[in-house]
Formats: structure tokens, sequence, C-alpha cells
């Protein structure tokens, strides 16, 4: 296995986030705090050190990076101020870079303002696409979105965009099992990744080790944001034309449906749980209240931001439509789609949502070469 050293990734990782690893002097007090560390893997003590020698391919291939979940009891109790958990952190997102093959994940995080010029050209375009293609016949009567862009082209648009990330994701995901598993992806037989997809499946749905950390708040966050994202992602882009039936389709007509149907329901849970997440990350962020908040990148705040005003926008259009104005709603619908495409294109491949497929990915691909190893050692 190679272990290219690049003196210089010390100063890469500055415009990722690392700012004291040069203080640690390998006491180990982080590893032995840790409640997520093994001895199989005793981060983030090792990290720290990887990134202090350069060694750029050790880093590449270590899942490390990706069983912190940011409590910031390392840090807390790091004798020196090193911050490791900021550290980990920082690895993530250098990870994330690394794993990327179109170089947009590093610009992201090199460049606030390539990040900025990158959701400002997506959000003008999507603005210029929906004022150039609609019906050109608006219900004035009722605010009737449907009436300007029928569901049934919207959801065209949104199973090209979501092949688009599809492609994209899984790529710098393949790139990473690559990476992660090395010369043993040829030999661990396919049987194995079957037998153990349940662990992505529930790690994917419940990042059940975040629960092992000392405080549980950040893990209840993470579920509110996570399964309110996943239930918008089933309103706009499995339910938004309904299947072809009236009484499931997301983007309906008016009249609105009445209070306890149940697309209305899933719609008001995913509303309220994102609006609860968000706040309470960027409340933190923003006041500083535990150690993983005390420092901020931009795409922290950019990734918080957008997901944030993609859900009030939201709640305006449904204000919009329950109180029956047409011309509020059709202008709320297009500042919606300006927000909400700029966040799902360049986030999800690229930056804080991409962590949502690393991480399980990372923790099945380990229990898999877990169960290999075992296997051949018993035989
Ligand atoms: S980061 Fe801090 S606690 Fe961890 S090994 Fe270095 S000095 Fe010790
Ligand atoms: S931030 Fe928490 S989970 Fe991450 S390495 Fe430090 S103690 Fe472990």
């Amino acid at each position: 296995m190679s272990s290219r050293v690049n003196p210089q990734i010390r100063d890469e990782l500055t415009a990722f986030g690392f700012k004291d690893g040069d203080k640690c002097y390998s006491c180990s007090t982080c590893t032995v705090t840790c409640p997520l560390a093994t001895p199989e893997n005793p981060f983030p003590r090792k990290i720290v050190r990887y990134l202090q020698l350069g060694l750029q391919d050790k880093l590449r291939q270590s899942p490390e990076p990706w069983l912190c979940y940011y409590c910031g009891d390392c840090s807390t109790q790091c004798p020196r101020g090193a911050d490791p958990g900021e550290t980990m952190m920082a690895a993530r997102r250098y990870l994330t870079a690394l794993y990327d093959w179109t170089g947009f994940a590093k610009k992201f995080y090199m460049s606030e303002k390539f990040e900025l010029m990158a959701v400002g050209y997506v959000a003008l375009l999507v603005g210029l696409i929906m004022l150039m293609f609609n019906t050109g016949q608006p219900d004035w009567q009722h605010a009737d979105v449907n009436s300007l862009w029928p569901a049934r082209y919207v959801e065209l648009a949104d199973l090209a965009m979501a092949a688009v990330l599809s492609f994209l994701l899984l790529s710098n995901v393949w790139r990473a099992y690559r990476a992660v598993l090395g010369e043993l992806r040829g030999k661990i037989p396919m049987r194995l990744y079957l037998g153990q997809l349940k662990e992505l499946l529930v790690n994917f749905l419940t990042q059940k080790k975040f629960a092992g950390c000392s405080d549980r708040m950040p893990w209840i966050i993470h579920l509110l944001i996570m399964t309110g994202y996943t239930t918008v992602f089933i309103l706009v882009v499995v339910l938004l034309n309904g299947l072809t039936f009236d009484n499931l389709r997301f983007q309906r007509g008016w009249p609105e449906y009445p209070l306890l149907h149940p697309i209305r329901l899933l719609g008001y849970y995913a509303t309220v749980a994102i609006l609860l997440g968000t706040s309470y990350a960027l409340w933190g962020r923003w006041k500083r209240t535990k150690p993983a908040y005390q420092h901020s990148h931009p795409t922290d705040w950019m990734f918080l931001i957008l997901l944030q005003l993609t859900t009030l926008t939201g709640i305006f259009i449904h204000f919009g439509r329950l109180l029956d104005w047409p011309l509020f709603t059709y202008a709320l619908y297009v500042i919606h789609m300006m927000v909400a495409v700029p966040m799902l294109l360049l986030e999800v491949p690229f930056a804080k949502w991409a962590h949502l497929a690393y991480r399980p990915l990372i923790l099945y691909l380990l229990k898999v070469k877990e169960v290999y190893q075992a296997q051949n050692t018993a035989s």
C-alpha cells in the first residue's frame, strides 16, 4: 500500500478548517476520551498524527474520520488545546474533496467566493428557466401553481435532476469504496457485501453510533433533519405528481387538501422537523453553544441557510395557497426553486449532504471487512 507524503497537506487543510493540530504532542488523551474509538480504530490521535506527518494516502484510506460524530469531548479534554474534534471535521471535508473526481468539492471548501458564486449562478439560471418555460396562462382566480408549471413537467425536471445527482454521488461513493477497502475489495466475495446490506440501511436511517456520544442532542437534531429531508424527498420526487393518483399529488391544484390528509400531514412533519433541526444548529453555531459549534466553515453555514430558506419559502407557498393569493404564491414558488435547486445540485454530491452517504457506507464497509477477516482467521 502506498504512503505518499505530502508536506503541503497541513497548509491545504487550513482551508478545510484544520487549525490547531500542530499543537498536538501525541499524548492520546483524546483517544481515551472518545466514546467511539476502538483499539482497531484509535482516533482522533491517529488522524491528527497523519496530518502532522503529511501522510495523504494514509488519510485517504482511513475510515476513522467517518467514525467521529463530532461530540467535541476530545477537544474539551485535550491538554494542548489542539482541538482534535475540529481536526476530524476538517479531515472529513478534505476526504469529501479527495473522493470527488469533478474537483467542485475542493473548490467549495477552499473558496467561499466560489461557493457563493456557484449558488448564485444556479439560482439565477433556475429563475430564468422558470420565467421562460411556463404555460403563460396563470390562474388569477385561485393560487394554482399547476396553471403555470404543471406537475407532470416539474416531475420530469425532478427526475432528470435526481439522475444527475445520483450519478455524481455514486461515482464519488465508488471512489470512497476503493480508497477504504484498497486491495481487499477484489478478495471479498459478493455474498458478504449482500449479507451486510442491513448494516448500510440501519446506519443510513438511524446513524445509531451517534447515540453513543455523551451529548445526544446533536443525534436528535440529525435525526430530525434527516427524517424531514427524506420525507420531503418522497413528496417532491416520488409523489410530486402523485404517481398519477389525484389524491396523492403533492403539487396539487386549488383547493388545498383537508387538514388531516396524509400528504398534508407528511408536509407538516417535514417542515417542523427541518425547521427545528436547522434552527437549533444555526443558533448553536451563532452562539457557539457546543464544542462542535465553536468553528464553523462557510460550507456549514451555506448548507444550513439554504435548507432553512427552502423550508421557509415552502411555508410561505403553503400560506399563499391557503389564503388563495395567486401572485404571492407564484412569486414564492420561483424563489423557492431558486433556493432549493442550488441546495440539491451543489450540496448533495459536493458538500455536507454527501456526508450522509459516506458515513453509513464506510461503517458498512468496515463491517464487511470485519466479517471477511473473521471468516479468514477461522478457516
Ligand atoms: S490532540 Fe490533544 S489529547 Fe489528542 S493526542 Fe494530541 S495533545 Fe493529546
Ligand atoms: S469529536 Fe467526539 S466522536 Fe469525534 S473524535 Fe472527538 S470524542 Fe470522538
